[in-house]
Parts: structure tokens; sequence; C-alpha cells
């Protein structure tokens, strides 16, 4: 199909200094979890969305030195000539496709805790972070940097920048943003200096200057020099002389970069869950920069619709569409768009599982796009698979994200494919979850997939059918898939942090029973040891319901597991705006007579809430009751023709949805391969790296 004239001005190249981007379209730097130990899973990661049409790829944070080390975060560095070697594989896959690969090279300053290097590390004035979540906790604290300093600091953005010529990058940032080194300049918080560095706001930003000065020098012209910066708090500082200090900042440095790069200053802001954060969020902090500088300015928005896009564009808010979980979700949004095929793109849904990859020290995992990171590894590529060997038909029993990816990709293989579903409409978890407050966006999980096996004629989709073991049989298909999913349990939470002791009494209740439309009477009290977002969003729901909610969890955080995902802030946000009172480090022990009894969780010592309806949202377990069923049933499995009946997705183990995906993704690629070809690939550093 022709491209919809409405979106040429995205297929606009783009002049940023000495090169040009042959498109609108910008994949961010953002980490993925690939390391320098991991050079081919990262070149095929990058690699894959320049094939999908993005006009410039990025790499993620990349270290200047030593004195900038993360561990045990995954982050990249260009310390020598060995990671030279290493980039370089990425950018020629970047090449390969026609897109110019920027590289983003990065100082932690005094957001770092150098664990690996045990060099001390430093900031402007000595301030230190003082994150109150452990995964982001040290004991290091930051020496304050002297003139020498200032002056090595220079000189390694020089030499790295050098580097990344040598390596094949077009683009070579200076970070000024997100708590690190740079930006730790540009705030007073962070920098009480009284030399040429600290003070005014022409002072705080010599340093910005300095780097971006170094930077042009050290490529000599042949590559374009990035700015980017996080301006959030700057834009809320008045200044005397413009209207923020951001303001002045832009102002003051205008056309020395060849390219800004604007965004937020933290993660949860910079890259907010849908949950919190409509497309586009930056817009009221980032709209002014093009008014201050003649360079293309490039921001972020998770930006799926090319309508928007070519909004941003027209009202002169940004030049060039930048994404960096769009381009996970969907590495071939541009050529889709490009395609007239807009319809198909696999838009990012915001749950923030990517970013919580990063935050666990592995490569970067997607909810909607299970390839991201297979693609070198495992050979996935996100639009196409090998076809099938033959016809054979498959059954898929349940239609929820497992069920549903399961039985895309076993279509576009070309098996004949049934999928039962017991409900009358498919989307198991998310029929649900998608009501609760701010998930709406997660429909995106169901309704890709829904878009794309209504273009399949060997699929077909049976609504209403709950099916039993001798349905099954009866059926007869070479091969059964079971996505039935879990439920929830009515167990409590022991002192050794286990799922045990069964709680069955009138006015417990799970999600599941919630999900059904069970009667709920306040006051409510949800337990919450699950601790992802399903026991906040359900205390917010109930309490924007009307009900009085207590929010009870043996955590010390609502939600713990959520700092992953960049939720938590905003989840506590939202549980106080709501009027849910939060009890932490608390197990319910007990309820009866109108009340729970809360055992604190270090002193076991005992007080009691008012309660009549007590939701438990704790362990789940699989659904596999016809999995144990069929099991038993060998002989009768054989002569119906089934020669396989596998789980997948929750009926296997149950997870967040993106392991579901994954899990049936997984299943409907794998099936009939030779189990030769099932390796999973170890990426190693290149020979000579340490
Ligand atoms: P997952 O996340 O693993 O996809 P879900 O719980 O979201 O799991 O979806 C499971 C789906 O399976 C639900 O829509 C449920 O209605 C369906 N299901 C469960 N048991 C059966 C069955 N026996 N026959 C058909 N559908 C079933
Ligand atoms: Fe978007 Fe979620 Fe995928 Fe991240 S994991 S790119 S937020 S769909």
């Amino acid at each position: 199909m022709p491209r919809n004239p409405r979106y040429d001005p995205l297929f606009e190249p783009v002049r940023i200094g000495p090169v040009t981007a042959s498109n609108r379209f910008y994949a961010v730097p953002h980490a993925a979890g690939m390391t320098n130990s991991m050079p081919h899973m990262r070149a095929a990661f990058r690699g894959m969305k320049a094939a999908g049409g993005w006009g410039v790829v990025c790499s993620g944070y990349v270290s200047i030195d030593p004195g900038s080390d993360d561990a045990p975060l995954p982050y990249a560095t260009l310390w020598d000539d060995d990671d030279v070697r290493s980039h370089a594989l990425m950018t020629d896959a970047v090449h390969g496709h026609g897109a110019l690969a920027g590289i983003e090279l990065w100082h932690g300053g005094g957001s770092v805790m150098n664990r690996l290097t045990r060099l001390p590390t430093m900031s402007p004035s000595g301030t230190s972070w003082m994150a109150t979540h452990v995964n982001f906790m040290g004991n290091q604290r930051p020496r304050v940097m002297d003139t020498h300093d200032i002056r090595a600091l220079l000189a390694q953005q020089g030499a790295a920048a050098r580097r990344a010529r040598q390596a094949g990058f077009d683009i070579v940032y200076v970070y000024a943003g997100m708590g690190y080194l740079p930006y730790e300049f540009l705030l007073p918080e962070w920098n009480q200096r009284s030399d040429a560095y600290g003070g005014s706001v022409a002072n705080r930003v010599r340093i910005v200057r300095e780097l971006l000065e170094v930077t042009h020098e050290a490529v000599g012209g042949r590559c374009a020099v990035a700015l980017r910066i996080s301006l959030e708090e700057l834009r809320a500082r008045p200044s005397d002389t413009a209207p923020s200090e951001a303001h002045e900042v832009v102002g003051l440095l205008g056309d020395l970069p060849d390219l800004w790069d604007v965004k937020m200053d933290s993660s949860p802001t910079d890259c907010p869950p849908s949950r919190f954060a409509a497309e586009g969020s930056h817009e009221p902090v980032i709209d002014f920069v093009k008014k201050l500088t003649s360079k293309p300015v490039v921001g972020v928005g998770r930006f799926t619709s090319p309508d928007t896009m070519v909004s941003q564009v027209r009202r002169g808010v940004l030049d060039l569409i930048g994404a960096a979980r769009p381009s996970i979700a969907d590495p071939f949004l541009p050529l889709k768009i490009d395609e007239g095929r807009e319809s198909e793109i696999r838009e990012c849904i915001g749950c923030n599982i990517c970013i919580s990859s990063w935050h666990d020290g592995v490569p970067v995992r997607c909810t909607q796009n299970p390839t991201a990171g297979e693609e070198w590894r495992r050979g996935w590529h996100p639009e196409r698979t090998p076809k099938a060997a033959s016809a054979a038909s498959v059954l898929v029993v349940g239609a929820g994200p497992a069920g549903l990816e399961c039985a895309l990709w076993l279509g576009r293989r070309g098996y004949a494919v049934s999928v039962a579903e017991a409900a009358d409409d498919i989307g198991g978890r998310l029929r649900f979850e998608t009501r609760l407050p701010g998930l709406g966006a997660w429909g995106r999980v169901v309704d890709w997939r829904r878009g794309q096996l209504e273009r399949l004629t060997n699929v077909n989709i049976y609504r209403g059918n709950r099916l039993s073991a001798d349905e099954i049989l009866e059926l007869g298909c070479a091969h059964v898939a079971l996505a039935t999913g879990s439920r929830w349990a009515r167990l409590l939470y022991s002192p050794l942090e286990l799922a045990t002791g069964m709680l069955e009494a009138p006015g417990v209740l799970t999600p599941d029973d919630l999900a059904a439309g069970a009667a709920v009477a306040g006051p409510v009290v949800v337990y919450d040891f699950d601790n992802y977002y399903m026991g906040g969003v359900l205390a917010e729901h109930l309490a924007r319901g009307g009900h009085a909610v207590s929010y009870v969890t043996p955590a010390g955080h609502a939600s713990a597991w959520t700092i992953m995902s960049n939720e938590q802030p905003q989840v506590h946000r939202a549980l106080f705006s709501a009027g849910v009172a939060l009890h932490t480090l608390s197990r319910v022990t007990a309820f009866a007579e109108g009340a729970v009894t809360l055992a604190n969780q270090f002193t076991n010592e005992e007080r009691q809430l008012p309660c009549r309806s007590l939701v438990i949202v704790g362990a789940r377990f699989a659904n596999d009751a016809l999995h144990r069923e069929l099991g038993t049933r060998a002989g009768e499995l054989a002569a119906a023709g089934i020669r396989s009946v596998t789980r997948i997705g929750d009926a296997l183990a149950p997870g967040a949805i993106v392991h579901a995906v994954y899990s049936g993704h997984r299943y409907a690629r794998e099936l009939d391969a030779d189990p030769a070809q099932l390796t999973l690939r170890r990426d190693a550093p290149l020979p000579g790296q340490s």
C-alpha cells in the first residue's frame, strides 16, 4: 500500500551538522541491558531498528572512563581500542540498513557508585544522591571535583569521542541529563561551587559548553555533536533574564550542539508508565527549545500515532520524532507508516517492563515484542518467521495474552489453528485488568493481536467454548497448547516470606472474584504481597468506587516491585489522592467479626483494622487441571492422533503479561523445530576484551 500523504513530512531528510538523517524517525539512546560482553546481541538489537526504517539508531549509555561505573546496572564502555571494536559491530549493523548511528557518551558523576572499579566517585560539590530504594543505594560518597578533575573529564570526553568516531558513529553525544555529571553542574543543589563553574547560570552551564567544544574538536567535523539535556527542573526555576533557567541554558548554548535531544530529569517522569502519563507528556517542558536554536530538536513521548508525530513537527515542537519504547515494541514502526500499514503498528503499551529489565541487569524484554533481545541469540525476527514444515492442526485452549500470541505466530507459520476461549471475548486477564485505573493502554496487547489474527484465514477462534479433556480428545488436533491461565489464591503470608495458610471465610476475595463481579462491602482491606501492580491498582479502583480502603503489605512500600517499572512514585501519589490508608511492614494474620488482625512483620505486635471485605493479592497458581487430566490419558491421546500437549503462559508458570506473551511466542516458533536448532546462543566479549 502507498504511504498516506498526510505522513510525508515524517519522511523528509534532516540535516544534523555534517550528517543527514534519511527521515525524522530517531531511535534515541536507551539502556537495553546489553553491555560490551554482549556485542552481537547489541548489534542485532540496534540493527533491527535500522532495518525497520529508523533514520537514526543510537546506543545505550556508554561510559567514557572507569571513573564512571554503574555496576551492577548494565552499562557499556568505550574505554579502549577493544571497546571500539565491540561497538563497531553495532555501527556496521546500523549502517547496513542506511541509518545513522549515534552514541551516548556518559559520565555518571555522583549518581554512580563505582562498585566494580572501586575508583572514588566525584560530583561538583561532593553532593550525593541519597536514593530511598535499595537497588539505587550505595555506601560511596563522591569527592568534590577540583580543577584537575574538570580538565580530566574534558580530556576523557575528547578521547571517548575520538574512539566513537573510530568505531563508526555518526552522532556523538554530550549527556547532561538524568542526574549524571554534567547535569549535576546545572543545578544549585548539586553545584555549590564558587569558581567559574558555579553560581550564575552562565557559570553552571560552562562545563556543558566545554564538553561540547572538546567533542566538536575530537570528531573534527566528521560526526555531529548532540547535546542530551534534562530540562524539567530547570524549566521550573524562575530566571531574572528569561522565562525560566531552562530558557537561559538553551539560549546560552544555542547553536553550539548540532542537535538538541531534550528530556525529563528522572526515569519515572522521562519514561512514565502509561498508567499515569499519556502520549506526548514531555511537551509542556520542552516545547520552547526550538524557538531558541536553529539546530534540530529531538524528543520523546511514547509516540505511536503518526498523526501525533506529524503534529509535533507541524507545530514546531520537534524536528525528529524520538522513540525508545515505541522502537522496542515495534522496530518496524517507520516502515509500516511508509508502506501505508500504520494499522499494523505493534504499539507500546507503556508497561515499562523494558525499563525493569535494565534495573534487573539483563537484556531488554518487551511485553508487546517478545523478539526484543532475541534477534541474535534465538534468531527471532519481529516480523518474520520460518514457515512450518507441515500444515498440521493445532488447538490452542485459552485466548489470553499467551494463547493469542501463540495462535498468531502458529498461524503465520502456516499451521491450521483453532482457538477455544471459554469467555465470550478474547483477552484473558486483560478483559478485566484494562478496566482498572490507567490500564486501558494495556488493551493494545489484545487489540494488536486481534487485528493481526483477523488477517489469517488459517486461524479460527471459537468464543464461549470452555473445553473439557473429553472435548479436546474429540477434536483430535495434532498439537494442543494449553493457555488456560492462572488463578489467585486465598493464601496468607508467613514470617518466612512464603505464601501459606489458606483463609477461606465469607468476605475473603481475590482479584478473580472481583473480575467475576463479586460484590464488595466496605470497609475494604487490600492485602498485597504480590508486590506488582495488581494490589495497588485494585486499592485505587475500589477507593475511587466509593469504598473506604486500607492497603496492607508486608513490604516497605506499596506495590514494592513497581520501583523497577518506574511506577512506584505515582502509585503512592495515586493511593494517597484516592484516600487509601497505607499499612506497610504488616501481615494479615486473621479476619473475623468485621476486622482483620495485622501483625508487624518484624515485631509481631498486633493491631486491628475494621474490614468487611478482604481482597488478597498474593500467590497465583496455574490452571493446569486439563493438563493433569490429559496426562493420565496417554493411550487416548495417541488414539486421537494428538502428538503433544503443552502448557504455555500462566498455565505453565504464572507471571507478568510479558512472560505469558514470550511463552506463547516461543511455543509457536519452536513447534516441530529440530531440537539441535533450539540452542540459546551465548554471547561473549570479542577476543581481546576482558
Ligand atoms: P495467559 O496470561 O497465560 O494468557 P490468561 O489468564 O490471561 O492467561 O488467559 C487464559 C484464558 O484461558 C482465559 O481467557 C480463560 O477464559 C481461558 N480458559 C481457561 N480454561 C479454559 C478452557 N478449559 N477452555 C477454553 N478457555 C479456557
Ligand atoms: Fe512498551 Fe512495555 Fe514493550 Fe516497554 S515493555 S516497549 S513499555 S510494551
